[in-house]
């Protein structure tokens, strides 16, 4: 199984079937386990084997179906999915360090992730150094011999930026340190962050492993020494464990993942070719263009390829990114990502309102900039829409 290509894992991967052999995966809606009798339940709670449950929150067969597609996927050995995205950032970092420790991040982060590093660590006691993440000087020099994490978002949100996740991973390994990524922009389908030498990979499953704007979620994936260890440990006490349904869900998004993925980054690379240039745009950020920052490490790390999500930076600032937003048919405004239909979102007044006007400034979110999430649509009706909209924006 192990040998199976990336589409295959994604359809049959993990698959555990009940007494009725149904095809599709069963929904194990169950918070608990019955055992045959007390020595049953007193050798669970001893050893659980690995077909075995107890309780919910520590596992459940359609969580766990969950977990093994997602896992071998990455080529991982384990995963324990998580209640939201956050949840499984937050217990990726809480389980790996502790009070007098050191964690270096990149400073281009979502809101809630950013805040888990500027406030919940350091309130415990975690030193925090953020760098620049696309500058393997500022990790190298920021990193030291009591650097327990190094952090980052392998795409950031929402300037697109692209981190070495090779050249960060040899600069953590030299200091003993684990590097931690948050891979949501990279997506399950495009990076091979294990073998580029991530020790931890994170997900928010909301965005395109459910695909379709359902359901919360999120996965942790690592080694089995460390996702059966300190990390299921953190998770199962804390609470933060996927439902059922929920990963139910994720499963049915696993099996169209790989064709949906491609179908938005091809029709994301149409759209950022189409409309470079336009006279209404200050900038056009786009991966998978040849004049983003970091084409080369794009081909070498994403085999070429540069997501689902552009982002436009328009002409005259707020005003103007609203006229574009208000003229859209087609796509919706709102923040989430990776869904069949297009979103796009002001970040400097919604995702990133809380920062300050020199963060957003330091980050280049300028008032202009607009994220465009491109869905499962037409790619010419996207076009066009865009287009008209551009030109509004300038009226
Ligand atoms: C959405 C997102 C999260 C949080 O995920 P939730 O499922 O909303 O909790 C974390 N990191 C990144 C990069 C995201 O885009």
């Amino acid at each position: 199984m192990s040998d199976w290509k990336a589409r295959t894992k994604l359809v049959h991967g993990g698959i555990r079937r009940s007494q009725y052999n149904e095809v599709s995966e069963g929904i194990f809606l169950t918070q608990g386990f019955v055992y045959d009798n007390a020595e049953a339940a007193e050798a669970r709670f001893i050893e659980t084997g690995p077909d075995e449950f107890i309780y919910a929150r520590y596992g459940n067969p359609t969580v766990s179906m969950f977990e093994q597609r997602i896992a071998m996927l990455e080529g991982a050995e384990d995963a324990f999915a998580t209640a939201s995205g956050m949840a499984a950032v937050n217990g990726a970092l809480m389980s790996l360090v502790q009070a007098g420790d050191h964690v270096v991040s990149a400073k281009a982060l979502f809101g809630s992730c950013l805040h888990i590093l500027e406030n919940i660590l350091m309130k415990f006691g975690v030193e925090v150094t953020f760098v620049d993440g696309t500058n393997l000087d500022e990790w190298r020099a920021a990193v030291r011999p009591d650097t327990k994490v190094c952090f980052f978002e392998s795409m950031s949100n929402p300037t697109l930026e692209v981190i070495d996740v090779a050249g960060v991973s040899e600069i953590a390994h030299a200091v003993g340190a684990k590097v931690v990524v948050d891979n949501v922009f990279s997506t399950p389908v495009f990076s091979k962050a294990v073998e580029q030498g991530a020790d931890v990979i994170v997900y928010s499953a909301t965005k395109h492993i459910d695909g379709q704007g359902r359901a919360l979620g999120g996965v942790v994936i690592g080694t089995k020494e460390y996702i059966r260890g300190p990390l299921e440990t953190y998770m199962k006490h804390t609470g933060g464990s996927l439902s059922p349904f929920n990963a139910w869900i994720m499963l049915k998004g696993l099996e169209t993942i790989d064709l949906r993925v491609r179908a938005q980054a091809e029709t994301a690379l149409k759209i950022a070719e189409a409309v470079s240039g336009h006279g209404a745009l200050l900038r056009t950020i786009y991966p998978g263009l040849k004049d983003h920052a970091q084409h080369a490490l794009v081909q070498s790390q994403l085999a070429g390829n540069g997501g689902t999500v552009l982002s436009l930076d328009v002409k005259g600032g707020k005003e103007a990114a609203f006229k574009f937003l208000n003229a859209l048919t087609i796509p919706v405004i709102s923040n989430n990502l990776g869904d069949a239909k297009s979103i796009a979102t002001h970040p400097a007044t919604t995702t990133h309102q809380r920062l300050s006007d020199a963060q957003k400034t330091d980050l280049g979110i300028s008032p202009g900039l607009i994220r465009f999430s491109v869905g499962l649509e037409d790619a010419d009706d996207l076009i066009d829409d865009v287009q008209q909209a551009l030109d509004a924006s300038q009226k």
